[in-house]
């Protein structure tokens, strides 16, 4: 069957089972770039058909992610669990077909089978003891077993077709057994219920993990037993964490909420994830809109990406640079707000704007914008080492000088000088010292441009602590 181009539709299918994870974001990433680069559409399906493990939680999850990374699909989301009816219909047609069968083995018979199987040193599989063939009489139909129902693969021949990520596949039809379509309870498994789904949603294209290579040849089987057009399939290499290893939970953060709670910005989630994977060029740093005008389904790669925490942190290191100081304060306010320091968002813009060259995520922006509304926590080594004795007398000047002092960089900045002249100090015997006891830190951006920053008694009730 030839692949179907036109109009070009794609589509994401989480199993609301977590989170979204950064390996199925990335693939939605791809699905959506790719439509939105054709002009086509993107769907959002749930693919709900594992009852027991699905969650209104991991959708409400799911679709809060998806909005964040501003993967906005153009359909769904659709449930799967609404479509039974729709996937009942078409296994009746099957078995009217003769491409489906029913199968009463019981769960005892097929671990026999299984078992004779081990001890013969044979591959697993179901041994066709329920699949119609001509002239073959089936077993009598047992009492009281509930059937499940299988895809009548065939037989011989090849399944065949050109990834889009890794090129040709093709798997011999001997390696693929009778696969269950729909369980005892008259829920179908995934391999069915997509298949349906793609080919009633017109999906032109299916972008996924490479887990899912092994499933593509049932599936493509069932699509040719229907008669219905394949998609181009596109199967994305898998994403390793940096020890080489497969991206997992108990390797560090895995979904994309964390990121978003660890202060990382969308725009670099998105710039950093659709590199994992696909390359354009040389290009490191990108916008939405450059992704979507190259983003053709060429320089997909077929080798895993490796997970980079450092590199996703200077392109977040990045954004943080270009963004919207007002845009900023908001996410600070909100990290501040979860350490229980409530912040005043006149000042914070000009406090981001101040900081944010030097911070990688708003956590940090937000560790060193916590001084202006929450007491100063110098470490005891730092006022040991830079508060002596002998420049207490200088801090007590430049606190009186302060209170009279207009209260901008220029009139702090005279009250330094002042200061340091009158006690015969170098500005940094005076400046880190202040530093430790305002900001709690030996090191700031320009002192008189930190200091403005604060409410001025804040700053003379700190130097007077000394
Ligand atoms: N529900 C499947 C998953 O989350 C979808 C796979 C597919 O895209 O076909 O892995």
């Amino acid at each position: 069957m030839t692949p179907i181009t036109t109009p070009v539709r794609t589509r994401i299918a989480p199993s609301p089972t977590g989170f979204l994870h950064l390996g199925t974001a990335r693939t939605a990433l791809f699905s959506w770039a790719y439509a939105r680069h054709h002009g086509g559409q993107f769907v959002l399906r749930i693919e709900d058909t594992d009852v027991a493990r699905s969650t209104q939680d991991s959708v409400d999850q799911i679709l809060a992610a998806m909005q964040w990374l501003g993967l906005e699909y153009d359909e769904g989301p659709i449930y799967q669990m609404q479509r039974l009816a729709r996937y009942n219909e078409v296994i009746e047609q099957m078995i009217a077909a003769g491409t489906a069968y029913r199968c009463y083995c019981t769960p005892q018979e097929l671990d026999a089978m299984k078992a004779g199987q081990e001890a013969r040193g044979e591959k697993r599989r179901y041994d066709g003891t329920w699949r119609p063939e001509a002239g073959k009489v089936l077993p009598a139909v047992p009492e009281g077993v509930k059937p499940v129902v299988r895809f009548k693969n065939p037989i011989d021949g090849d399944v065949s077709w050109v990834d889009l990520c890794k090129g040709t596949i093709t798997i011999n039809n001997r390696e693929i057994d009778d696969l269950i379509i729909q369980r005892t309870d008259g829920v179908p498994t995934y391999n069915f219920a997509v298949v349906i789904d793609d080919w009633d949603m017109k999906i032109s294209h299916v972008f996924r993990g490479d887990e899912h290579v092994n499933n593509t040849p049932w599936q493509i089987n069932i699509f040719n037993a229907l008669g219905a057009p394949l998609p181009a399939f596109g199967h994305v290499p898998v994403i390793l964490g940096d020890d080489g290893q497969k991206l997992s939970k108990r390797r560090g953060a895995v979904s994309v909420t964390a990121y978003e709670e660890n202060g990382y910005l969308p725009e670099a989630m998105l710039n950093y994830l659709s590199r994992l994977g696909w390359s354009h060029g040389d290009d490191e740093l990108f916008s939405r809109e450059q992704l979507v005008s190259w983003f053709d389904g060429s320089h997909l790669s077929k080798s895993p990406a490796q997970w980079d925490p450092a590199k996703l942190e200077w392109v977040n290191s990045h954004y943080i640079k270009q963004a919207d100081d007002t845009r900023l304060s908001a996410l600070v306010a909100a990290q501040l707000a979860k350490r229980g320091i409530s912040a005043d968002l006149g000042r914070l813009p000009a406090m981001c704007a101040l900081f944010k060259d030097r911070c990688a995520t708003t956590v940090v922006l937000a560790d060193w914008l916590a001084m202006y509304f929450a007491p100063a926590q110098p470490t005891a080594e730092d006022l040991a080492g830079h508060v002596s004795d002998a420049v207490k007398p200088a801090l007590a000047t430049l606190a009186a000088k302060l209170v009279d002092a207009e209260w901008n960089k220029t009139g702090i900045q005279a009250a330094i000088k002042e200061t340091i002249t009158a006690h015969s100090l170098k500005m940094p015997q005076l400046a880190i010292p202040v530093r430790v006891l305002v900001c709690g830190r030996a090191q700031t951006p320009s002192l008189d441009a930190v200091l403005e920053l604060f409410d001025k008694e804040n700053v003379v009730e700190r130097l007077r602590c000394a």
